[in-house]
């Protein structure tokens, strides 16, 4: 009898351990699933973010580099005085947009200098017309004229400006100025806002904070411009191996470097401005931007000075883009990803909510 109800309890025992090892064995499971659940879920994550940037890239297009102005920072000099035949750069701008460029900005030197600005013109006009969403221009205005934005100013998203001072002595000593008689880049500036809003394009302002202007309180003259006003990008005087600092190097930007507690203190002077302030320190700079050469050659900047890949129109888009250098992620850190198109821009003005502040008209007392 006893010996049964050993038994018995023996039995009981074993089946309470099976029991134990089945659930057991289910709850690892479960975790197991779920583990693998998360990191499909991150993977397809990773794979969505890389998608986005594969299918929606900036591009910045330096054609070329000669340039009638002097600044003594000067991060892309006149190393030459090439630039594509018209036929061949509407070609790359075909393989850019094949390969998922969103947005063609054009930049120098001084991209109006070549042809009197036909040749950025008929490359804005080619861009728009094969689909790039945003297309834009960095300039320092000095040659821009009413005429080219009424030829070109319909396929044009983003007028970028340089400004450095709204003295125009502190303009002349960074060598922000055309040096021909009478001119005067301040005055230049706000003829072509006037252009910008008369010609619907939307106008930025690019600042270089350097040891001549970062005590300077710009406040006041960049809410002039109100609403016309989208982007004020505010970057550090950077310095880059063979551009601007260096024995090869065409200028020397020693004396321009400011610290980063000088470039802190003007960014807080300007918090006024923080509808468009967009700052760009020296860290977030390097290497986020994709940058094409006068030959179509990426330029990587990763160890600190600018190394050219080959050109995609002789080795094809994806070969050069291997050396282009690019952080993807720094470019989303520094908000390189923003809404970029003239349309959306505007659409999100009159979204029902948006701000109305400042009116054109009435800001704009020049
Ligand atoms: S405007 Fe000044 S910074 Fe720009 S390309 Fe000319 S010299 Fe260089």
């Amino acid at each position: 009898m006893q010996k049964t109800e050993c038994y018995k309890g023996l039995a009981h025992l074993g089946q309470i351990r099976l029991l134990t090892m089945s659930l057991l064995t289910q709850v690892i499971q479960c975790f197991l699933g779920m583990v693998g659940f998360l990191a499909q879920l991150l993977t397809r994550a990773a794979q969505q973010q890389e998608d986005k940037l594969t299918t929606g890239l900036s591009i910045n297009y330096h054609f070329t580099r000669m340039c009638n102005y002097t600044c003594g920072f000067c991060f892309h000099t006149q190393k030459t005085r090439d630039n594509l035949p018209l036929d061949r750069a509407l070609e790359g701008l075909a393989m850019l947009r094949k390969n998922g460029c969103e947005k063609i900005n054009f930049s120098g030197g001084e991209p109006f200098l070549i042809k009197k600005g036909t040749y950025v013109g008929e490359m804005v006009k080619y861009a728009k017309e094969i689909g790039i969403s945003s297309v834009t221009i960095i300039s320092n205005g000095s040659k821009i004229t009413e005429e080219w934005f009424s030829k070109y100013g319909e396929y044009l998203d983003i007028l970028g400006i340089s400004c450095d001072s709204f003295r125009s002595e502190v303009n002349k000593i960074i060598g922000r100025d055309d040096k021909s008689k009478g001119y005067d880049h301040v005055i230049q500036l706000h003829k072509i806002a006037r252009w910008c809003k008369q010609y619907n394009v939307l106008f930025k302002i690019n600042t270089v904070v350097n040891t001549y202007n970062w005590q300077e309180d710009m406040n006041r003259e960049i809410l002039k411009f109100g609403e016309l006003l989208v982007r004020w990008k505010v970057f550090q005087c950077l310095v880059i191996d063979g551009e601007n600092a260096g024995e090869s190097a065409l200028r020397n930007a020693a004396s321009f470097v400011i610290s980063d507690s000088e470039f802190k203190e003007f960014l807080d002077r300007h918090q006024q401005c923080s509808r468009v302030l967009v700052p760009e320190d020296n860290e977030s700079m390097r290497n986020s931007y994709i940058i094409l050469d006068e030959k179509m050659r990426f330029l990587s900047n990763v160890d600190g000075q600018k190394t050219p890949s080959a050109s995609i129109l002789e080795v094809g888009f994806e070969n050069a883009f291997k050396d282009a250098g690019f952080d993807s992620q720094m470019f989303l850190r520094r908000g390189g990803k923003y809404t970029w198109t003239k349309a959306e821009i505007l659409a999100e003005r009159t979204a029902p909510g948006a701000s109305c502040s400042s009116s054109l008209d009435t800001d704009l007392s020049w």
